[in-house]
């Protein structure tokens, strides 16, 4: 666990070395209990079957039960926040939000619980909100490889959020 951080009470800074957000187990988001297999989601389709959601034709008889990705559009209660900030970045907007657009798109692909929630502007900056902690992470490492800058990830464990702030 990193160092508590001052920007965000409640969240602790941490470092990308540290693999904290590679351990978090499934989302779980208001689903109690184990989930019976089959299942599937009645929004977007995902297949809940061994023990994770997957984009799979829909099985027989499955079960029903919302997708702790379309339970968090559902609620506006995203799991992960990208702040994306300065005057590089608004230099560049267009190219940053492709590939945060790609991303997105290949990660959704094989893990139909990472998802961008909704994408505004905010105070000179723009904040893209996600299902998912480990998107927003990686959405912000991908552009810190990238066009560099600076960037810090910060986690709360007690509510298993994640704040991932960049700007250049
Ligand atoms: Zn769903």
């Amino acid at each position: 666990m990193g160092t508590k951080s001052t920007t965000h009470p409640g969240f602790h800074q941490i470092t990308r070395r540290s693999g904290i957000l590679q351990e978090l187990i499934h989302d779980t988001y208001k689903i109690k209990g184990k989930l019976p297999e089959p299942t599937v989601c009645s929004h977007c389709s995902a297949v809940f079957q061994q023990g994770r959601w997957q984009w799979l034709e829909k099985p027989l008889n499955a079960h029903q039960h919302t997708c702790p990705a379309c339970q968090r559009a559902l609620d506006h209660y995203p799991a992960g926040f990208l702040t994306l900030e300065g005057d590089f970045f608004f230099a560049h907007r267009d190219e940053i939000v492709n590939l945060i657009h790609n991303i997105e798109q290949r990660e959704k692909a094989e893990h139909p619980l990472k998802r961008i929630m909704a994408m505004e502007e905010k105070d000179n900056a723009v904040l893209i909100t996600t299902t998912d902690l480990r998107l927003a992470s990686g959405l912000g490492e991908a552009i810190h490889n990238a066009f560099q800058g600076d960037l810090e990830i910060h986690y709360n464990p007690d509510e298993n959020l994640v704040r991932v702030d960049w700007s250049r």
